[in-house]
This record gives C-alpha cells, sequence and structure tokens, in this order.
C-alpha cells in the first residue's frame, strides 16, 4: 500500500508519501550525522562520513540541505537543486 509521491531528498530514491523528506534510510543516517555533529560540532564532512560510515557525497549533501541545523524547511537554504 502506498503511493510513490515524490522522491528522497537525499538519495533522489522514488519514496513513498511520508511526512519527512527522506527515505527511512536517509533519516536513519542523516540522524547519525546529526548526532556526530552535535558531539563534534567543528568536524570536517570527511571525518564524518568516517565516523559515521556514509559515503563523503551523501553526508556533504545533509549538509548542504541544512540536516545539521534540524531539519527546518526554509526556502533559502535550498539554493542547489540536485537534479540527477
Ligand atoms: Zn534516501
Amino acid at each position: 500500500m502506498g503511493y510513490i509521491v515524490r522522491n528522497c531528498r537525499l538519495c533522489a530514491k522514488p519514496m513513498e508519501a511520508s511526512p519527512f523528506m527522506m527515505c527511512t534510510t536517509c533519516l536513519m543516517e542523516s540522524d547519525r550525522v546529526r548526532n556526530y555533529i552535535l558531539k563534534h560540532p567543528h568536524v570536517s564532512i570527511e571525518q564524518i562520513s568516517e565516523a559515521t560510515q556514509i559515503p563523503f557525497e551523501k553526508v556533504f549533501r545533509m549538509v548542504e540541505l541544512g540536516l545539521s541545523k534540524g531539519n527546518t524547511r526554509s526556502n533559502d537554504t535550498i539554493q542547489t537543486q540536485t537534479a540527477r
């Protein structure tokens, strides 16, 4: 059940309707990244990637999408649309 209504903001895979912008996998991963950033506010993306075992590019995208700021939806945060 469930219609695929949009693509995950992070990995761009089609996902079912949900109150979130990301698929379950990415939600879990972004949670890990967010927690890590909270504990280590000044790490580089490389370090985050290593510590969380999430690919560099994905961590980069999370940060770019503003996940570290608490997943708020403001229009000015998202200037770079990743259309692939
Ligand atoms: Zn995803």
